[in-house]
């Protein structure tokens, strides 16, 4: 529809840096760890590595690779039906190199790997129970891909020893088809968050949302209820940004006080915790909800 929107002024404001960002940028190129925050160049790596006064240091590492059997049309990933196989020892060392690298909470993602029997589940498992052996007070969420509703996969993950499991739904119900790719629904995804809450009541669930695709406030208010209605405890809500012009156009910049209706509403309706602004996204300060997927 027409031309591009102009970037608003709040999308281009300067994010501050934490007193630990350096010493963990400094202590990362040797432990060959993939990380969302520095390859999707996030605006707020400076917050959420720096952990801020008193926040806790976060980061998302990305497992299974570069390459995504899956293409949704908001996402820059690379995309290919056969990506090279898992690497075994992935998990383990993984694990290790987070262990020393001093986080007090980790978001664990992915690619989607349709090509492999259990989507990777076993492997995700695998990465937190080394994870959790070596450090236990490490926080751990996993944001994991839908696994095609199977639901033995997602118990696999849900009983690993995660703190958090995260599956986004992206999107409001009625733009599903539109945003995603074709294997992903908004039915399917909510079986996911219920599964892992059903096999792990103590696992807090979580997923997000991307505004600015030209839903409806009503579209939006419809989704949260279901999401409610799934159980599940966290709401993130944060402004799509378009990452190349092959990609689905930004259909509005929601003002920051939009998204700060949305916060109160989500705390409103019973959400555990609710983190809604333009920058905000899935592993935005995840540690702070201790009461990312940016790589679109
Ligand atoms: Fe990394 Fe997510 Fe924070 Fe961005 S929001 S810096 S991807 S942890
Ligand atoms: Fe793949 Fe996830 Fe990107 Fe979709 S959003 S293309 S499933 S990495």
């Amino acid at each position: 529809k027409g031309e591009r929107l102009r970037l608003p002024p709040w999308l281009k404001t300067e994010i501050p840096i934490g007193k630990n960002f350096n010493r963990l940028k400094n202590t990362l190129r040797d432990l060959n760890l993939h990380t969302v925050c520095e390859e999707a160049r996030c605006p707020n790596i400076g917050e959420c590595w720096g952990g801020g006064e008193y926040a806790t240091a976060t980061a998302t590492i990305m497992l299974m690779g570069d390459t995504c059997t899956r293409g949704c049309r908001f996402c820059s990933v690379k995309t290919s039906r056969k990506p090279p196989p898992l690497d075994p020892d992935e998990p383990y060392n993984t694990a290790k190199a987070i262990a020393a690298w001093g986080l007090d909470y980790v978001v664990l993602t992915s690619v989607d790997r349709d090509d492999i029997a259990d989507g990777g589940a076993e492997h995700f498992a695998k990465t937190v129970s080394n994870l959790k052996e070596r450090n236990p007070q490490i926080l751990v969420e996993c944001l994991t891909p839908d696994f095609r509703g199977d639901l033995a996969a997602v118990e696999k993950i849900a009983v690993s020893g995660l703190d958090v499991y995260a599956h986004n739904v992206e999107t409001v119900r009625e733009l599903q088809r539109f945003v995603r790719d074709p294997r992903a629904n908004i039915d399917q995804s909510l079986s996911v968050l219920k599964h892992a809450k059903k096999v792990n009541p103590t696992v807090l669930t979580k997923t997000s949302i991307m505004l600015g695709l030209g839903e409806s406030d009503q579209q939006i208010m419809n989704t949260l209820t279901e999401l409610r209605e799934a159980g599940v405890d966290c709401l993130t809500l944060g402004q799509y940004m378009q990452p190349t012009k092959r990609h689905l156009k930004v259909e509005e910049y929601v003002t920051p006080e939009k998204f700060a209706h949305w916060e109160k509403v989500g705390n409103d309706m019973g959400f555990v915790y609710t983190a809604s602004g333009p920058l905000v996204r899935s592993s935005y300060k995840a540690g702070e909800m201790s009461s990312c997927r940016f790589w679109r």
